[in-house]
């Protein structure tokens, strides 16, 4: 995998490809990722985005991100978006995602964010100083409910599904 960070916002590479080989979602992903650049976020968080065609990634960071305390878990968190879109199960289709309304891809991340977190969150990958946010609260919401289940299940048949279910 080779590595484009023009901006140096990522100075130890050796986390990235640390979190690349560990990652519990996907077992290959250094070999499934030909191309990793590295930009400055223009969104409200950090994102990746990955074409599975050409093999590239574009993961959105701040100039900050490398202090946050949560730094290795918004990494496996944003390689886990990979991981799915790279699983046959997960059903992910481009031409599916960008047919959906604004609405609708806000609902459908805010399921895909919970269904990675809570399966991060079983692998003991959500640092202590995280497990208290609202984002890991929704987790443990869905979860004691009995819903995360349903995420799970929707999410693996298939984005489509998902927005068919909820509107
Ligand atoms: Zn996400």
């Amino acid at each position: 995998m080779n590595i484009i960070d023009d901006k140096n916002l990522i100075p130890d590479k050796s986390i990235i490809e640390k979190v690349i080989n560990v990652h519990p979602l996907c077992k290959n992903l250094s070999s499934r990722i030909k191309n990793l650049t590295i930009e400055i976020s223009m969104d409200p968080s950090e994102k990746i985005n990955f074409d599975i065609a050409t093999q590239k990634a574009v993961l959105f960071v701040f100039k900050d991100t490398i202090l946050k305390p949560e730094y290795e878990f918004v990494l496996f968190h944003e390689f886990s978006h990979v991981a799915d879109k790279l699983n046959p199960e997960f059903k992910y289709s481009d031409e599916k995602y960008d047919r959906l309304t604004t609405k609708e891809v806000a609902a459908v991340r805010t399921l895909w964010d919970c269904y990675i977190d809570s399966r991060l969150n079983r692998k003991h990958l959500v640092p202590a100083s995280y497990a208290k946010t609202n984002r890991m609260g929704r987790v443990d919401y869905l979860e004691s409910c009995g819903v995360n289940n349903a995420v799970h299940y929707l999410m693996k048949s298939g984005i489509i599904q998902i927005v068919l279910c909820l509107s």
